[in-house]
């Protein structure tokens, strides 16, 4: 009897490894939209009926296994709607075992379960451990009382009753424990991921990730001849913003700087800060005329607006451009680089604000 209950734990760790696997970046909450509640629903219900399949017979009708803890954990992380989703298809996986007095019993339990696990998930306030607990004791109680229901001499399944207690509440913790540690990795995993492509300060790409869409944008360009245009800028004379406002003051307007870069550099323009005050726009599939345009709209909105710094002080700033296209399948991949830095550098000798374009 114990060896079922065993497998059935095993069975729950193996099943919750693949599941988290399949929706690493989809991870259930409360507020995730209705069709991932609705597959958590499904698959915690799919679980339900592997677990029946070890179930440990207690009579003729009546089998008792773990099926309520994937029930716990879709309403912990999901709320109402996926526990009553997998309540439903444990039921009919029940129904498919055999009809009697017990499935019958078993679709109420479910049902039961799937409500009461939602509504404590979704209300009670606690540190998690307890909350699950609470999740679990109460699933068991329900369980528990429907096998006092359908068994007809209560004392002759009271060893198999106190071994489901016992195994729910262990292999419940367990695959708490479980699911916890697969979930904070894949969030961290994520998150890091995240914030080794961004720059810190303005939340646009950083130089790494410029590169890897640089080294994407040429393979595009000699494999299927889709146009690239690199636009790189520099903040004229921005020294003396921190000299006069401080360094404080300067993040801040690189910070304002890259809204706007990022609001009218046009759809699927790479934005980066490749370091200090240093800009660059990345575009495939745009021609160097419609590159230009956005560019020229980021220098006159940048001309224009009046910076806010953090002590209410104002001030402008102009920003220089330099613009280079990619011309020949034979031409090197530090060409483009060279080509956008020599414009923007022939820009600030013409006397700044400028856009140069190297075509
Ligand atoms: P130019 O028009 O020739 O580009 O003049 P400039 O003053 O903008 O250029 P320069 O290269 O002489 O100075 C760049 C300045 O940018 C130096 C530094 O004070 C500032 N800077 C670089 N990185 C940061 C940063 O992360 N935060 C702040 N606040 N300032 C920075
Ligand atoms: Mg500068
Ligand atoms: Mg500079």
């Amino acid at each position: 009897m114990i060896d079922d209950l065993i497998i059935n734990i095993c069975v729950l760790i193996t099943f919750i490894f693949f599941w988290h696997q399949l929706f690493r970046t989809n991870r259930l909450t409360f507020h995730s939209p209705f069709w991932i509640k609705l597959i958590d629903g499904l698959l915690a219900g799919v679980l339900g009926i592997i677990l029946m399949r070890y179930s440990i017979y207690v009579n003729d009708i009546t089998i008792l296994d773990l099926r309520h803890v994937p029930i716990a954990i879709v309403a912990y992380y999901g709320g109402l709607i996926p526990p009553i989703v997998g309540a439903i298809i444990i039921t009919i996986g029940r129904y498919m075992i055999d009809i009697n007095f017990s499935s019958h019993v078993a679709l109420f339990m479910m049902l039961i379960i799937a409500v009461g696990t939602g509504f404590i998930a979704l209300y009670v306030k606690a540190v998690p451990w307890k909350k699950w607990l609470l999740l679990l004791v109460y699933a068991q109680a329900i369980f528990s009382i429907a096998l006092y229901i359908v068994a007809p001499v209560y004392s002759e399944v009271i060893s198999a009753a106190i071994l489901h207690i016992v195994c729910t509440l262990t292999g419940g913790m367990l695959a708490f424990y479980f699911v916890r540690y697969v979930r904070r990795n894949s969030e961290l995993f994520l998150k890091y991921r995240e914030y080794s492509r961004l720059d810190p300060l303005t939340g646009l790409y950083n130089v790494r990730t410029f590169y890897y869409y640089y080294d994407k944008f040429l393979r595009r360009a000699r494999e299927e001849l889709a146009p690239m245009v690199l636009v790189m800028l520099d903040i004229d004379h921005f020294k003396e913003v921190n000299d006069t406002y401080g360094h404080m003051a300067g993040d801040e307007v690189l910070k304002q700087l890259a809204d706007i870069m990022t609001e009218e550099a046009g759809p699927h323009a790479k934005v980066s800060r490749n370091g200090g005050e240093e800009f660059s726009i990345l575009y495939s599939g745009q021609t160097i005329k419609q590159v230009e345009k956005f560019s020229e709209r980021i220098r006159k909105r940048v001309e224009h607006t009046i910076f806010t710094l953090p002590h209410g002080n104002k001030v402008r700033i102009t920003v220089s451009i330099g613009i280079a296209n990619y011309k020949s399948a034979m031409e090197q991949d530090h060409i483009l680089y060279n080509e956008a830095d020599q414009a923007l550098y022939r820009a600030k000798d013409i006397g700044r604000n400028h856009i140069e374009i190297e075509a």
